[in-house]
């Protein structure tokens, strides 16, 4: 039997990844927020399910042990489309990439062309680029996590991060300055797989469009 695997993380997108999947007539047997499983099977013998860290996910995609996955676009523009199709944007765990710093830090100083700033991020390619676009020096230190903790401990100026209600900046005393880009999951399939599961998969791609678009 021909069988597809859809690599998602815990979180936002397996929670609205959901409704897609019942879309597709598509139910989990297990919530991955409960057990402790990585494979989880589903209603359909010939759909399963892995549960991936969301960094890792266009890695399992690339290397085919995943046909499909949802990864947010911050994760995809990281990682690099190598190996990659990238037909939809699913338009869930949406959010922005921001520059932020402490509210007492003036930004619009820092900022002009040939000036240096400290930038504290999980998303050095994507950091590096935005400053070099603003023709910027740019120290960039790579973290994994808390990076509000940074400008307030003197580790950076700046933090390059996801927001989406700016509760946590506000929580920690810091300020949104520049918005990077809009973020939301897109689909990513296996080039291979889609030429040799197209029976499989191309239903699904459909489905999915249609729930997106609304028809
Ligand atoms: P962890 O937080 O456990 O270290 P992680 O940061 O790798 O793991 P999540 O925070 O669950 O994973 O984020 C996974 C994806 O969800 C991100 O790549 C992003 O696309 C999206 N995401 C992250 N934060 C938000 C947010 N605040 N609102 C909406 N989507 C978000
Ligand atoms: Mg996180």
């Amino acid at each position: 039997m021909t069988r597809i695997t859809l690599a998602l993380s815990k979180g936002r997108i397996f929670e609205e990844t959901l409704p897609l999947l019942a879309a597709a007539g598509i139910h989990p047997a297990d919530d991955p927020e409960c057990s402790r499983k990585l494979i989880i099977a589903t209603n359909r013998p010939d759909v399963r399910l892995v549960i991936v860290r969301a960094t890792d996910t266009p890695t399992y995609v690339q290397y085919g042990a995943a046909d499909l996955g949802i990864a947010g676009k911050d994760v995809l523009l990281e990682h690099g489309n190598a190996g990659l199709y990238q037909p939809l944007d699913l338009n869930i765990a949406r959010c922005r990439l921001c520059v932020a710093t402490r509210d007492d830090f003036d930004y619009a100083a820092a900022v002009r062309p040939g000036g240096r700033i400290r930038v504290a991020t999980k998303y050095i390619n994507t950091a590096k680029a935005h400053f070099a676009r603003k023709s910027m020096h740019v120290d960039l230190i790579k973290l994994y996590g808390s990076m509000e903790l940074a400008p307030l401990v003197g580790l950076a100026d700046a933090i390059v991060d996801l927001v989406s209600t700016g509760g946590t900046l506000h929580a920690n005393g810091l300020k949104e300055v520049e918005e990077i880009m809009p973020i939301s999951s897109r689909l990513i399939v296996n080039q291979a797989a889609l030429k040799l599961k197209r029976d499989l998969i191309q239903p699904l791609l459909d489905v999915f469009q249609n729930a997106v678009t609304g028809a």
